[in-house]
């Protein structure tokens, strides 16, 4: 049978973190089925859902190149769907009308707490054949006694007592079906086969599935993933993470960084940590997803990020790199030498944002130096600069080895320690103590404009030394 899974949102909030991990195993078992993979808004609370937030995740998702085999069905379009399947489980006896009061509801559920007991819904209505009135919700008739079993691709054989499930609403009193009854619709509808969601509709499964053998429907598989948690171990959240799959866009992480990342919260194989789309669908396998919560770590997402900057050809880097460039109004063109910079600079951070960061000294003039550098580095530097300076100067070939081989008898002269002598330079060139190998950094400048920056940084060390 063609599998056929769902990334099923509800747009009361950003693409988040939890959510396309989600979509993205949804995806991956569906191509590795050969099967189809489907998107569908579940926007039933009208209040919390809005047209920004499914856009977001719409455009999230593409970003992440998770592009469902159908266009998206909105459940705010489905009304006539479910008033069919409404009239259906009524007619089956199945459900019940219930015409209890929100007091005495509210009256029930503090008399059970008090009791100690699970607060549930007693039943009272179930066997009175009350008839629909604006003032009536639909329940399901949920067996009383039995149990629900079914088998889960992640967790095993799942087991729930029916005992502890209550007749729960199907139809709220102004006739608007309740998120359990659309969602159990829908996936009958569109012909899913394969539920991946995360572990926290755990227990709305035995639910659906009352609803589902209410409705005559097939039963489904499931696979519940493990919570996305923070490095706290508590649930991902904005309090502990960055959260927002744009807010990592906007950093500089690769679409394929993401994918990679995302693939290992509760999943991997063996001692591999490198994963492109394409190794997923081949490799991945839904049975091995742990049960355990998945922490999510931003230092494995640097070195993941760094690994797929690596992997890039110089043309691809320097395309994803190009926006970065522009936010930081970098004119690549205004430079004979761009390219080798941007390659000697590309692995100065872990994210393109970074990188666009590093590469500002070497197209502006510097504005500022970083202050910690200054005075672990910097003051006190003058006179080996000067004498650095000077025997730069004196180089008749401007190349990284020959500026290596000035610095390395300028520093056996000064008699100074490596950082003592590499350091301020580095400053004086690039405002911070970070730059590729001195040689190259120096190469790169030039010896007219490396001469300048040296000159600047003496008259900047005068200045604050008056
Ligand atoms: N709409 C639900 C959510 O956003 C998902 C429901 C499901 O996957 O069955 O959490």
């Amino acid at each position: 049978m063609t599998k056929v899974t769902r990334f099923a949102p509800s747009p009361t909030g950003t693409l988040h973190i939890g959510g396309v991990r989600t979509a993205l195993f949804n995806f991956v078992y569906s191509k590795q089925q050969k099967g189809k993979f489907l998107i569908r808004i579940e926007d039933t609370d009208a209040e919390r859902s809005t047209r920004e937030f499914e856009d977001n995740i719409l455009k999230g998702l593409a970003d992440m190149g998770i592009i469902p085999d159908e266009p998206p069905v909105r459940q705010s379009e489905r009304a006539d769907l479910y008033q069919q399947a409404i009239t259906t489980i009524i007619d089956s006896g199945n459900a019940y009308f219930c015409n209890c009061s929100k007091e005495r509801l509210e009256e029930m559920r503090s008399a059970q707490q008090a009791n100690g007991a699970k607060p549930q819904y007693d039943g009272r209505c179930r066997n009175l054949n009350l008839t629909h009135s604006d003032q009536t919700v639909l329940r399901l008739k949920t067996p009383q006694e039995g149990e629900i079993i079914f088998h889960d691709l992640v967790r095993g054989e799942v087991v729930f007592q029916n005992s502890e499930l209550d007749d729960l609403i199907l139809v709220r009193s102004d006739g608007a079906p309740t998120y359990h009854l659309c969602n159990v619709i829908d996936d009958h509808d569109q012909g899913v086969t394969t539920v991946i969601r995360g572990e926290d509709h755990l227990s709305n499964t035995p639910r659906q599935i009352h609803i589902q053998q209410a409705l005559g429907f097939p039963s489904l598989e499931y696979a519940h993933l493990p919570m996305v948690l923070g490095q706290d171990k508590k649930r991902l959240s904005k309090r502990n993470a960055v959260t927002s799959l744009q807010d990592y866009f906007d950093q500089g992480y690769l679409q394929s960084s993401m994918i990679n990342m995302l693939a290992r919260l509760g999943w991997s194989k063996g001692d591999k940590e490198i994963f492109y789309l394409t190794d997923l669908i081949t490799d991945f396998r839904i049975q091995e997803v742990q049960k355990a919560g998945a922490i999510f770590d931003p230092a494995k997402l640097d070195w993941i990020n760094t690994n797929h900057l690596a992997a890039l050809s110089f043309k691809d880097f320097t395309l994803q790199l190009l926006p970065f460039l522009l936010d930081n109004g970098i004119d690549v063109a205004a430079k004979e030498n761009s390219n080798e910079i941007i390659e000697a600079m590309r692995t100065s951070k872990p994210t393109l944002a970074g990188i666009a960061l590093d590469l500002k000294p070497y197209f502006f003039d510097i504005d500022a130096y970083n202050e910690k550098a200054v005075q672990k580095f910097l003051i006190g530097s003058k006179s080996s600069l000067e004498y650095i300076q000077r025997k730069l100067q004196g180089l008749e070939v401007w190349d990284e080895r020959s500026i290596d081989e000035a610095l390395a008898s300028a520093q056996a002269a000064l008699n100074l320690p490596t950082p003592k002598v590499n350091q301020p330079i580095r400053i004086a060139m690039t405002g911070s103590t970070n730059s590729p190998s001195l040689g190259l950094t120096l190469c790169l400048f030039g010896k007219e404009e490396s001469n300048l920056r040296i000159s600047n940084a003496i008259k900047y060390i005068e200045e604050i030394s008056n």
